[in-house]
């Protein structure tokens, strides 16, 4: 196609221009906050201010003890608390609302395309609700499309959290799903490993394209509309914990019985998502080892919605006594919480739905759970540059309306958000 060259220049500059736009601008030399109050990670400090400079935090404390630089932007957040960005212990960003499409659907008939420019608004959303990291625990049949988006975040190309990936995830061959005729091959939702060889190439596939953490399912239903049950042998479980580790990443496990729990537990994962089935026992086992539970409460409410549970009308579904007894059962224990809702089962940037419901319907309280959400699962996730309010870390900083520790809602009436120093919501 011939271009008239003044257009094609113009279209150019058009062009970059509005990459610059969608770019992260350049950081300001630095940012004053003046909040009501600064939650630091672990308790409030009213009448505090924090001095931001470049993509880190300067100095946080009362404000008289602080000099304004030359040149600083003041940002005044009168009313408004000041916390650590938040963190998203379970997402899947390249999932959308079952109640939309399917799971099996969005794995069978979704082009990766769409799935990928969809995640793109997901990342987005996500953001903006003030949750500036997101532990992503595999794409559901979209390869390796997380670790693309996680370079287009880096890159600045769109808004989104910095993402830890788990790219494919593990699963036991005929474990998994989309399951159809027994005639045909359909592509599975996560990728099939077994045996020492299969197990190993597989983690090193993984980590070799980008995983930051691998994720393996435990236990899964082996057919329709059975109950979960192991799937891994504890030798394997335990050679893809070696492996991981060797590589310097940890291993979740999605587990919901109490076997599957406890050979995950066994072999040495850091984290188990969901725990649906956890006894006492298993829980102890748990704390014992150090292994940290991510109950996903939201997710399980939200597919009992979208199976026809009349929440607040109907009768509670078992599925959601029995989560409620393996959640205290792992608190009686002293297992530590991380915060994640397995968003993407319900939509994103309603993140804060879980800790809503850790707080309104399993007994936490609003400090318990913004501190989890923010220092603790910095330190369970080894990320110890945030999660915390305090010179020399990240930048990564939300204010929202009132307070969080007080009133857990709070966290849905987001003000700011800053990621590395840079603006995003204002
Ligand atoms: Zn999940």
């Amino acid at each position: 196609m011939r271009i008239v060259w003044p257009l094609a220049v113009a279209f150019f500059f058009s062009f970059t221009r509005t990459l610059a736009q969608q770019a992260t601008t350049a950081p300001p030399s630095s940012l004053l906050l003046r909040p009501a109050a600064v939650f630091d990670g672990e308790t409030m400090h009213a009448g505090w201010v924090v001095l931001v400079e470049g993509s880190t935090i300067k100095a946080a404390g009362p404000a008289d003890q602080i000099s304004t630089p030359a040149g600083a932007r003041t940002v005044e957040l009168p009313g408004q608390t000041l916390l650590p960005g938040l963190i998203e212990g379970h997402s899947h960003l390249l999932l959308h609302p079952y109640n939309e499409t399917t799971w099996n659907d969005q794995v069978l008939l979704e082009s990766q395309a769409l799935r990928v420019a969809r995640a793109t608004a997901h990342a987005r959303a996500t953001l903006l609700a003030g949750y500036t990291t997101a532990r992503d625990l595999g794409t559901e049949g979209a390869d390796y499309a997380d670790v693309g988006l996680k370079q287009a975040i880096d890159q600045g190309l769109i808004p989104g959290p910095r993402l830890l990936v788990a790219t494919r995830a593990l699963v036991a061959t005929g474990s998994y799903g989309p399951k159809l005729s027994v005639d045909v091959d359909v592509p599975q939702g996560a990728q099939e490993a077994d045996g020492v060889d299969g197990i190993v190439r597989a983690v090193r596939e993984q980590i070799g394209r980008g995983a930051d953490v691998i994720k393996v399912y435990a236990d899964y239903r082996w057919g329709k509309g059975e109950p979960s049950r192991p799937t891994f042998s504890q030798d394997e479980l335990t050679l893809i914990v070696q492996t991981a580790k060797g590589a310097g990443r940890p291993v979740v496990a999605h587990a919901s019985t109490p076997e599957g729990m406890r050979r995950a537990t066994l072999a040495g994962v850091e984290t188990i998502e969901h725990g649906d089935g956890g006894t006492l026992e298993v829980f102890r086992l748990m704390k014992q080892r150090g292994v940290a539970l991510c109950p996903t409460v939201a997710a399980g409410d939200a597919i009992s919605q979208y199976q026809g549970w009349k929440k607040g009308q109907g009768p509670e579904p078992e599925r959601m006594q029995q989560k409620r007894l393996s959640v205290q059962a792992a608190r009686k224990a002293g297992v530590a919480l991380a915060v994640g809702g397995d968003v993407g089962v319900f939509r994103h940037g309603d993140n804060s739905r879980e800790a809503e419901l850790l707080v309104q319907e399993y007994g936490f309280s609003p400090l318990e759970v913004v501190q989890a959400q923010t220092s603790g699962n910095a330190r369970i996730f080894h990320l110890l540059d945030r999660g915390r309010i305090q010179p020399g870390l990240l930048a990564d900083l939300v204010a929202v309306e009132g307070d969080p520790t007080q009133q857990i809602t709070a966290l849905r009436q987001v003000k700011l958000v800053v990621k590395g120093g840079v603006v995003y919501r204002e």
